[in-house]
């Protein structure tokens, strides 16, 4: 495995493959779990070479402590990536990345940013999609991999390739559990062990919800959830919305020409957890 800190020396490297080789590109921020590795996991099933990257990006952060206290692992993750069969890491620097000009590109993603994660974590998605832009454009992929965990990310990227033209195949992957049913994030290590112990709630009333959908529609539905978090005493609700895939729109009631999904956010403490399901 080779990991490469600047763009000329991983540029360089790249341009020595053959151009009929496929690259396939799972870019993380680091403190790597399972879920980071089934993306790696399924890139090198798809594809001649493997390149991650682990960057934790400023831009994309709304909030300096979140920034500060996001975990950084870096020798465990590259003993990770090694031991799953990565090919390539890049692991650049902010100075690298942004030169000396720290700020996002505007994007217009056609709304997809405005709702959840965009209304609650202002400028994320413009961070995400300088970053994500900028690392297709160093790394050129055939495939780039992202996990639904990150519903609205990856719509928000499908989006800014459509508009964008670039030449990158999006591949969505299915979310990672752990085996109490909470999603597998970085930022779980950072809960206290009453919190830990807690949070798999999160998943078990989007699952109550995905099972009870039909009858109770959508208004009934929020409720419910809200109603739930109400009286749980360290868990905090943040947002629960049901929104078609496709545009990320509220869903009023159930239409069967759309793919419905929950999306919820809570706070466990101070930490911020996010997740999702199918309906
Ligand atoms: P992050 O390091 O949190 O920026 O995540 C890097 C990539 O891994 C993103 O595409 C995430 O959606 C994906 N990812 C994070 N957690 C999970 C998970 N539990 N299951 C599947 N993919 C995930």
């Amino acid at each position: 495995m080779l990991v490469f800190e600047d763009i000329k020396s991983l540029q360089s490297h790249l341009a020595g493959y053959c151009q009929k080789k496929s690259i396939g590109f799972v870019p993380t921020m680091g403190a790597l779990h399972k879920g980071h590795l089934s993306l790696i996991n399924t890139s090198i099933s798809h594809n001649d070479y493997t390149v991650a990257s682990i960057f934790v990006n400023p831009t994309q952060f709304n909030n300096s402590n979140d920034l500060k206290n996001y975990p950084r692992t870096i020798s465990n993750d590259l003993a990770l990536l090694k031991e799953v069969g990565c090919d390539i890491v890049f692991i650049p620097t902010a100075a690298e990345m942004y030169k000396d000009n720290l700020t996002s590109e505007k994007f217009d993603f056609d709304g997809l940013e405005l709702p959840m994660e965009g209304a609650f974590r202002l400028g994320h998605f413009d961070g995400v999609g300088t970053i994500v832009k900028r690392f297709f454009q160093i790394i050129k992929p055939t495939r780039a991999y992202f996990g639904e965990k990150d519903f609205q990310q990856l719509q928000i990227i499908r989006k800014m390739v459509e508009k964008q033209k670039l030449k990158v195949q999006i591949v969505p992957c299915n979310i990672y559990r752990e085996s109490d049913g909470l999603a597998m994030s970085s930022r779980n290590a950072l809960l206290s062990k009453k919190h830990r112990l807690a949070a798999p709630f999160i998943y078990h009333v989007l699952k109550e919800i995905q099972s009870n959908f039909t009858e109770l529609g959508v208004a009934k539905s929020q409720q419910f959830v809200k109603n739930k978090f109400e009286t749980h005493n360290l868990l905090k609700l943040e947002y629960f919305e049901i929104a078609k895939e496709s545009t990320l729109l509220p869903a009023k009631s159930i239409t069967p020409q759309d793919n419905l999904r929950a999306f919820i956010a809570v706070f466990a403490g101070d930490i911020r957890l996010i997740d999702n399901i199918q309906l």
